[in-house]
């Protein structure tokens, strides 16, 4: 990589990653009038023939459980494409005695391709939960300051959801929700015997046509992708509007490498290899979006280092790579022996859940700070990759018997998992390692992890939890969860929920924040960050729609800023 190409146009914005975060700056800005590039890791993608939509096992190779059944770990062979835990040639490290995962895509569009499409507002509270209890810091902006840029996106993106009036899980604007299926009404039962909130979920999925894009026809796999284009992914519903506007440069295979500081203290560009040519190529900007994932453009800063930022661009705070957060996950599952009884029926709907329970003890003192929201699901739907490994383990014998066995226990299951908010902690951070590099050259993240108490008895309240609403509904709570080593109360190791934010942090303080309430560096004006990272805190709400307001609400700052001269 001796010779750097420089391309000699200037750009209003380069933007970094193609993601929830990096899809919706490149709509609102190429709307907006400014010529935006797009560097994009991965290649471009093309649903038709890269989703998996209404595919038998043995249609694929592998009958869709990859070479030696190691696609599992990766959600399966039916996963929309390009994501993983572990991507060749691009490791990263955890220190000694931390563990953490780190889910990435590299594809046009990144993780929203495969997200859960789970797209739930944060509550005013969320905002101010440092105030009210001491622990963290607040927003630099409230609630009111992002509900118009929900709304948009809501609008926008088409979100289903009834309104609740809960305080802890704001309404929205909401398309009409899809019917509760059978085992949604058992849990609800539940819910309502023990006093628990139980409402219809919030999807970003469409039960009507919007802007064009069809209503779901409910075959309930959205984790593959949806060729319909009837669940929100950033390359079918940002992408497309943005390269309609003849604004977008869009250059896929381009990984970024460092963002280029100007003598005028300003950042001037972005260099980048061409995956292709394994060459190093440079871009001219006015201004630079990081949009690669909260860590990633962490990493993007980090090894942007000057005379003027010797620790990276942007952080003479010191806070890029601080204040890494995943959501507290803890799961469990029992059977309901009424369901065995159910003839066998199609078990039509979304790809995910049909009803949820927020956060509900938001009035009373618990023993662990903050709180967290409780995903359900089990039935009769499309069996997945895998789906009777278990019962293989506990049954004997074959033939008849066992088919028989599979056909009474298939679907009297319901799973719950535990989402919940965790605090930022000192030892939870992502760094530069020193020694390990990427095969293009790039230094990787070392990542720190931690769990605190306030966790693990968030854990423990979920387990205790589960096996009540699994109870009340005569059924079998299954899951034994140990109280103590690696995985107390079955708490996922970090970044295992794939909600990691907080890395390049808003605060009103430079001292102690990356971005000011505008995600705008407060080091270097035409610097950005519009993914994960600028989130204060990490409420149990999961992260995606409150990335997508707050890209929203940045860009429109930028254009404003970019018409008055000011970057
Ligand atoms: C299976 C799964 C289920 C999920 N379910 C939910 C859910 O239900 N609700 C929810 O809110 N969230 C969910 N999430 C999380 C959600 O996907 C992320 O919060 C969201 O996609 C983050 O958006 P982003 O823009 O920060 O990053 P991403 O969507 O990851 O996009 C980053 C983009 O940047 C590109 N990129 C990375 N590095 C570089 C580089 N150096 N140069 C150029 N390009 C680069 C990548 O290729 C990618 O396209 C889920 C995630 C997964 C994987
Ligand atoms: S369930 Fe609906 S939105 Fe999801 S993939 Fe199927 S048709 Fe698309």
């Amino acid at each position: 990589m001796s010779q750097v190409i420089r391309s000699p146009k200037m750009y209003d914005v380069c933007v970094i990653g193609s993601g929830a975060g990096g899809g919706t700056a490149a709509k609102v800005l190429t709307e907006g009038g400014l010529n935006v590039v797009l560097l994009e890791a991965g290649p471009p993608v093309t649903p038709e023939k890269d989703f998996k939509m209404l595919m038998w096992p043995y249609e694929l190779p592998h009958r869709g459980v990859g070479v030696g059944g190691h696609a599992a770990e990766n959600f399966g062979e039916f996963l929309a494409p390009n994501g993983a835990w572990d991507i060749e040639g691009e490791p990263y490290t955890s220190a000694p005695g931390s563990n953490f995962q780190w889910f990435r895509s590299r594809i046009v569009g990144g993780r929203t391709n495969h997200w859960g499409r789970i797209a739930l507002r944060f509550a005013p509270i969320d905002f101010r939960s440092g105030t009210r209890d001491g622990l963290g810091d607040d927003w630099p902006i409230t609630y009111d300051d992002l509900a118009p840029y929900y709304d948009k996106v809501e609008s926008y993106i088409g979100v289903f959801g009834t309104r609740e009036n809960v305080s802890s899980a704001p309404d929205g604007m909401f398309l009409p929700p899809p019917k509760p299926r059978c085992t949604d009404l058992i849990v609800k039962k539940a819910c309502d015997k023990i006093g628990i909130i139980c409402i219809p979920s919030r999807l970003a999925i469409l039960t009507r046509s919007v802007n064009g894009r069809l209503a779901c026809h409910y075959c309930g796999q959205c984790g593959r992708g949806c060729v319909t284009a009837s669940n929100f992914s950033s390359s079918q519903v940002m992408i497309p509007p943005a390269m309609k506007t003849g604004k977008l440069t869009m250059v896929t295979g381009a990984m970024a490498r460092e963002v280029l500081l100007g003598k005028d203290g300003k950042a001037e560009g972005v260099s980048y290899i061409d995956k292709a040519t394994r060459t190093e190529k440079r871009v001219s900007a006015r201004a630079v979006v990081l949009a690669a994932s909260a860590c990633e453009s962490a990493r993007l800063l980090l090894n942007s280092t000057s005379a003027q930022f010797p620790n990276g661009l942007a952080n003479s705070s010191g806070a890029v790579g601080r204040y890494l957060t995943d959501s507290v996950g803890s799961d469990g599952w029992g059977i309901i022996p009424q369901l065995e009884k159910m003839p066998p029926h199609n078990h039509d709907g979304v790809g995910g859940m049909h009803m949820y329970i927020p956060w509900w003890k938001f009035d009373r003192k618990n023993d662990f700070p903050r709180g967290y929201h409780i995903e359900f699901g089990g039935g009769r739907e499309m069996p997945g990759v895998g789906e009777f490994n278990d019962l293989l383990h506990e049954e004997e014998g074959y033939g008849a018997a066992l088919k028989k066995r599979a056909r009474q226990v298939y679907g009297v299951g319901i799973g719950l998992s535990g989402r919940g908010e965790m605090i930022p902690n000192p030892d939870t951070y992502c760094e530069i390692d020193p020694i390990v590099v990427d095969k293009w050259g790039i230094p990787v993240l070392r990542f720190h992890f931690k769990w605190s108490e306030y966790e693990l008895r968030q854990a423990q309240d979920m387990q205790e939890t589960f096996r009540a609403i699994i109870e009340a509904a005569g059924g079998e709570y299954k899951t034994k969860t140990p109280i103590s080593g690696q995985h107390p109360f079955g708490i996922a190791e970090g970044g295992k929920i794939i909600h990691e934010v907080g890395t390049a942090r808003m605060g009103a303080d430079p001292k102690s924040a990356v971005l000011n309430a505008y995600c705008q560096s407060h080091d270097v004006k035409n610097v950005f960050v519009m993914d994960g990272a600028p989130l204060v805190t990490n409420p149990d709400k999961n992260p995606t729609l409150t990335i997508m307001a707050l890209a929203w609400r940045a860009s429109e700052y930028l254009l404003d800023e970019a018409k008055k001269g000011n970057l």
